[in-house]
């Protein structure tokens, strides 16, 4: 029986056009909104009944989402405060008027306010992006309360008449439109709820699975089977970023990230992240093992608010840098469905970006602390962060230029400080810059390496797929350094040193080979030099100008200034 018809009151005469175009880009954001606000109304009676507000039984909250392809029905249920038929007209119907925030409003004082999800008064209507009709069957909480039906068919109009359900809560009915029939198939459906509601703070029901065990032989002698139909639990309600750092163990972080990463190898440590001021955000990133660039992979963290799944695009909220770690990040105070722009000159999005390279740089800090030795271990992994970091990042640079480490040809480590100290007696050139040599081919500039290394200097190994950013990132921050590849014409421009270079060659010989080779070469930029180490070594060296080595090779890749 219809008790009463109306108009749904919006400024704008036609929202919904606007909802299903641009609000989301997704249509699959639907079960992401119907499914946070089966979660909001569920955690609404649990914080009524904790404040002493409802006195009733909860019983086995959960929420849950069944298909019906017949009908071409998907229907999302909860367990919640349920909407009395005022309150169906005051939230539903004033599109953008959010319920959530007067909720938000009048429960303040209380603890945990903010475990609702919503805010934007909008998420409801994104069921119109893929149903035709739309019901709401409904009983609230309150005592007396009856029920209520609400059916609107997308246009501005509405019913509402009485509904038949029995036990507190909502069933929010979809009548799937023809060009949304993808999202009736079963498969389809779990992998979107999978995908938002992996971690929902309360339990997400779907579908049945039918699970056969084993019940004894049949007269013949066969096994004979059982079938029991399971509900499937498809989140985990407490994931731990939700919980204290002091009550996990690292299985705990390693499980969590097998649960996220199946059949990922492990990562080589995390960081949990846990901030109230002045934004609220919480979190666990994992450094995964980086051996090259090939597996670098981008994209690896997932944004959460309030444990709803908003997005694996990351970028302006984690920094450029730490794109390449895994892991989630959880935060209310993101912005949500706004532009990239606006995230980019979000205060709140500034900040946490902050945050986060700080947090990154005093773990590694502190690792590099407490076990110089497994640093130095881990540093083939992490080199391409820090150096990443260090290259894009003022602040970053700053504190992992007191850990960051320089690897010799010997696979010594060094930090800068330390390095600079171990070469600048020996390698000072006539002005009295300190020169840091590298090698960023170690086999090929063997003999170079002998080389500088007869004359006692040090060799670094710089062959990572940053280095060359590195170097010079290196030269413009360090004072007084350059450093110079180790085939470069410097080691006789180094400050002279009492290392006898014996020449099996007499002085004309040498000048006449000397000769030879520049006539050979036929190139004005290399340098020959004679001088023969010993007679069992070479006794010629080509080299090249350092800076006009790195033109050349900038020309070459194409990146001509
Ligand atoms: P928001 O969640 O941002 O408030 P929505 O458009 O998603 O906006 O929902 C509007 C309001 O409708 C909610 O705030 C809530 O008051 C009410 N509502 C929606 N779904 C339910 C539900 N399953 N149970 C109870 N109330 C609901
Ligand atoms: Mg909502």
């Amino acid at each position: 029986m219809i008790q009463e018809k109306g108009t749904i009151s919006i400024h704008t005469e036609n929202i919904f056009p606007i909802i299903k175009k641009f609000l989301y880009s997704d249509n699959e954001i639907f079960l992401r909104e119907l499914v946070s606000n089966a979660v909001d109304a569920t955690q609404k009676i649990k914080r009524l009944a904790s404040l002493g507000e409802f006195n009733g039984t909860l019983g086995d909250l959960k929420v849950q989402v069944s298909v019906d392809k017949e009908a071409k029905t998907i229907t999302i249920s909860d367990m919640g405060i349920g909407m009395t038929a005022e309150e169906i007209k005051k939230y539903i119907n004033q599109v953008a008027f959010s319920g959530a925030t007067e909720f938000m409003e009048q429960f303040r004082e209380a603890k945990d306010a903010n475990e609702i999800i919503g805010k934007f008064g909008l998420g409801f209507y994104s069921a119109f992006m893929v149903a035709d009709k739309v019901e709401i069957n409904t009983l609230s909480y309150r005592e007396g309360a009856s029920a209520a039906r609400w059916i609107c068919d997308g246009s501005t109009s509405f019913e509402i008449s009485e509904g038949d359900r029995t036990n507190r809560g909502t069933d929010i009915i979809l009548h799937i439109n023809p060009e949304s029939e993808e999202f009736l198939e079963e498969y389809r459906l779990r992998e979107i709820l999978k995908k938002y509601g992996q971690f929902l703070p309360v339990p997400i029901q779907f579908g049945m699975r039918t699970e056969r065990t084993p019940d004894g032989e049949d007269e013949e002698g066969k096994p004979k089977f059982i079938e029991t139909e399971v509900p499937d639990i498809i989140n985990n309600t407490s994931p731990i970023w939700t919980k204290a750092p002091s009550d996990l163990t690292d299985e705990d972080y390693l499980n969590f990230y097998r649960e996220l990463y199946p059949f990922s190898e492990e990562p080589l440590f995390w960081i949990h992240l846990n901030v109230d001021y002045p934004f609220t955000l919480t979190g666990v990133l994992y450094f995964p093992k980086v051996k090259n660039e090939l597996e670098l992979q981008r994209n690896k963290i997932k944004l959460f608010s309030r444990q709803v799944f908003i997005t694996d695009e990351v970028k302006d909220i984690v920094p450029e840098f730490l794109m390449l770690l895994h892991g989630v990040i959880d935060s209310p105070d993101i912005p949500l469905n706004v532009s990239r722009s606006f995230l980019q000159a979000d205060g709140n999005v500034k900040k946490i970006n902050n945050y986060i390279t700080k947090k990154v740089a005093d773990k590694l800090s502190e690792l590099f602390k407490a076990d110089r030795k497994s640093f130095e271990e881990k540093w083939k992994d992490v080199n391409l962060f820090v150096k990443y970091g260090m290259i894009s990042d003022e602040k970053f640079y700053d504190k992992a230029k007191e850990f960051a480490l320089l690897e010799n040809v010997h696979q010594q480590y060094f930090t800068l400080p330390e390095y600079t100290d171990k070469v600048k007696a020996e390698q000072t050139d006539k002005s009295g810059k300190v020169i840091w040599l590298y090698s960023n081919d170690p086999a090929r500039q063997h003999t170079y390496i002998t080389q500088a290394e007869k004359r006692s200097y040090d060799v670094l190994t710089m062959n990572g797929p940053l280095d060359n950013h590195f170097i010079a990132q290196l030269e413009q921050k360090l004072e007084n350094t350059a450093l110079k590849r180790v085939d470069s014409d410097v080691l006789d421009k180094l400050i002279e040193k009492d290392v006898k270079i014996e020449c099996v060659l007499s002085e004309e010989q040498s000048a006449s080979v000397k000769t030879l080779f520049e006539q050979t070469i036929a190139n004005g930029t290399m340098n020959v030099q004679v001088e023969g180490l010993s007679p069992d070594e070479m006794p010629v060296t080509v080299t090249m100008d350092e800076f006009m080595r790195r033109m050349k090779d900038m020309s070459k890749m194409g990146g001509g200034m």
